[in-house]
């Protein structure tokens, strides 16, 4: 019989911060009459741009590819352009892949039970603070600008601008929130929670990959950086859940950005209240 466990949640709260401008695309069925060619993703009810969880999660995960070289042995699109990721479809390569055991993977049939998806990443809405800012400044559309690019025909050097809408550079959307549950699978043993919470590292780690890559379109072209800022990092129990009364949820570091957070000594902590 499979059995999985629930030990507790991670939370990483904060701010995320735009050092560029931003864009995250919307679809051509959000484009109004008079728009420009490539609008960014808004929030139907509000009309404000956002930054969707999808996007912070997607990004996260094909960096973490990369970065622990993982095999691309899955197409999510044939055609062109091919897509391709990557997914674990053996049990023995899933128990050591970070990526697939944190992000998630869709149930295959040699992989026997399904396997949980630990990390959640929620979408980041803009701040107030950045809203009546913004709303003071004469932006090109409601709380955005419009960059004009130019491609250049390379024999004739005919010029032909294309329009790209973005979210200025110092726009701050929050608070956005990761959460990252912690597991035990089919009664394993005590010592298998050292493991279960090294794993949170690796969410840390595509955070900090995402602030040195970018998010959204246009990234080499200089769109798209963003940090995270005012960092906190907690912790709720099994217990907790439980009992909230007489448990309380553990502050396990504060910091300015992910570098400080993966630098606490967060993994004590969580392992001396489970
Ligand atoms: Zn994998």
């Amino acid at each position: 019989m499979a059995s999985i466990q629930l030990q507790g949640k991670i939370f990483v709260r904060g701010e995320i911060k735009t050092t560029t401008g931003l864009h995250i695309g919307g679809s051509a069925g959000e484009l109004d009459i008079g728009g420009v060619d490539n609008p960014v993703i808004r929030n139907p009810l509000t009309r404000e741009p956002y930054i969707p969880g999808s996007s912070l999660r997607g990004k996260m995960r094909s960096l973490l590819d990369r970065h622990l070289n993982r095999d691309l042995n899955k197409f999510i699109r044939r055609g062109r352009p091919q897509v391709r990721v990557h997914e674990c479809d053996q049990l023995a390569d899933y128990q050591s892949c970070p990526v697939c055991q944190v992000f998630g993977i869709a149930p295959t049939a040699n992989m026997g039970d399904t396997m949980p998806t630990r990390l959640i990443v929620r979408d980041a809405l803009l701040t107030a603070a950045t809203r009546d800012r913004f709303a003071e400044i004469d932006t090109d559309m409601p709380y955005t600008e419009v960059k004009t690019e130019v491609a250049i025909d390379r024999i004739t050097s005919a010029a032909t601008p294309r329009q790209n809408e973005r979210v200025p550079a110092d726009a701050t959307f929050g608070p956005f929130e990761v959460v990252h549950s912690l597991y035990t699978l089919n009664s394993a043993p005590a010592e298998s929670i050292d493991r279960e919470i090294d794993l949170f590292d690796t969410v840390l780690k595509g955070m900090e990959l995402l602030e040195d890559d970018y998010i959204g379109g246009s990234g080499s072209r200089g769109s798209g950086k963003i940090v995270f800022c005012d960092l906190e990092l907690t912790f709720k129990s099994r217990k907790y859940y439980e009992n909230p009364q007489s448990v309380s949820v553990i502050s396990l570091a504060q910091g300015a950005g992910v570098a400080a957070l993966r630098g606490a000594n967060y993994q004590s902590q969580i392992k001396a209240a489970i």
